[in-house]
């Protein structure tokens, strides 16, 4: 949504390059080698890379815990070299690891985080984070009593007490099981719906399939790949039908063998197509012309895991 009081992208990032210098003789390593980049206020966006790839990197340049080799950061509309604390203002950053004080409460935690930020106690979102975090009921409780979910959510809400418009996740449910992943995932979403712009890197690909709007794919260095979640997924070459015929089946027809179609367990025949030369409707047409009644049909999508692999592997 235009609006001219705020900026179209929450960070603009300029041929931004790090290098570490290598110690006792050791060479020099470019973690980031002149990355340009966009992101969208408002949007969900996902850093996803192997390990080493050079997102912790990128994310603590932004938070001011490491210093750039060259290149131009722009967050929320502040120049990082000019206005560092303008950018930081507008950064809530997310830890990897967890460490909350034991013998504070929530609530407790939460004012002493908004103290540091300067944030006057009239203008403290306390209540409001700990209600949209579902952190309520344990609120004035030692935060030793809290689960392990409980204390991701509080990381999250200290690191929104001085309401940034930008929240970053740096690997938001690593080492987290399944249902947390889940469960974190649903307050990271309403946040965004709140209007945070979210930033997360992660190397689960089905983390940023499920919760990201775009993705960029980092790769030593380098963004090999910015665009739409949707649109990263159909570059996949490789979609199927799954096609349940009407009756029982024991042979294919010579016109589905031709397609290259398969049986499987449940007895339903499986065709795979190339998403970008034909669409499911053609392939289904195909199949009704061959002879075949259909019961029911349905198309498996190539999955973010398949195209990573794609082009992480042409170096
Ligand atoms: P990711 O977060 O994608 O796993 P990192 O940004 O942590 O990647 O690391 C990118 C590269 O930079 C890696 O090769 C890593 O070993 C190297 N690196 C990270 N931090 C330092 C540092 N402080 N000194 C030297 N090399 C580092």
């Amino acid at each position: 949504m235009k609006n001219k009081n705020l900026p179209d992208n929450a960070i603009e990032i300029s041929r931004l390059s790090k290098e570490y210098k290598g110690v006792g003789g050791a060479k020099n390593l470019l973690a980031l080698n002149s990355i340009d980049l966009k992101i969208p206020r408002g949007s969900m966006f996902g850093l996803l890379g192997p390990n080493g790839a050079g997102k912790s990197t990128f994310i603590n340049i932004l938070a001011g815990l490491t210093v750039k080799t060259s290149g131009k950061a722009v967050v929320w509309g502040f120049d990082l070299d000019k206005n560092p604390r303008s950018v930081r203002a507008s950064l809530g950053v997310v830890p990897q690891e967890i460490y909350v004080d034991p013998f504070f409460s929530p609530k407790e935690t939460l004012h002493q985080q908004a103290g540091m930020y300067g944030v006057l106690p009239k203008d403290r979102n306390v209540d409001f984070l700990l209600k949209t975090l579902d952190l309520e009921d344990k609120a004035d409780s030692y935060t030793r009593t809290l689960s392990g979910g409980m204390k991701r959510r509080l990381l999250v809400a200290k690191s929104m007490v001085h309401r940034p418009p930008i929240l970053i996740l740096d690997e938001p449910t690593a080492g987290v099981d399944i249902e947390l992943r889940q469960q974190l995932w649903t307050y990271i979403r309403k946040l965004n719906e709140y209007g945070t712009t979210i930033i997360l890197t992660t190397h689960y690909l089905e983390e940023a399939e499920e919760l990201c709007d775009t993705i960029a794919i980092v790769d030593n260095g380098k963004i090999v790949r910015c665009a739409p979640t949707q649109e990263i997924l159909n570059d996949a070459d490789s979609k199927s039908l799954i096609v349940k015929p009407m009756d029982g089946l024991k042979d294919l027809n010579p016109a589905l063998k031709e397609m290259g179609a398969i049986i499987d367990k449940d007895d339903n025949i499986i065709i795979g197509y190339n998403p970008k030369n034909e669409t499911s409707r053609d392939i289904l047409r195909k199949v009704e012309e061959s002879g075949l009644s259909v019961r029911d049909f349905s198309v498996s999508g190539a999955s973010l895991e398949t195209v990573f692999l794609s082009i992480t592997s042409k170096k």
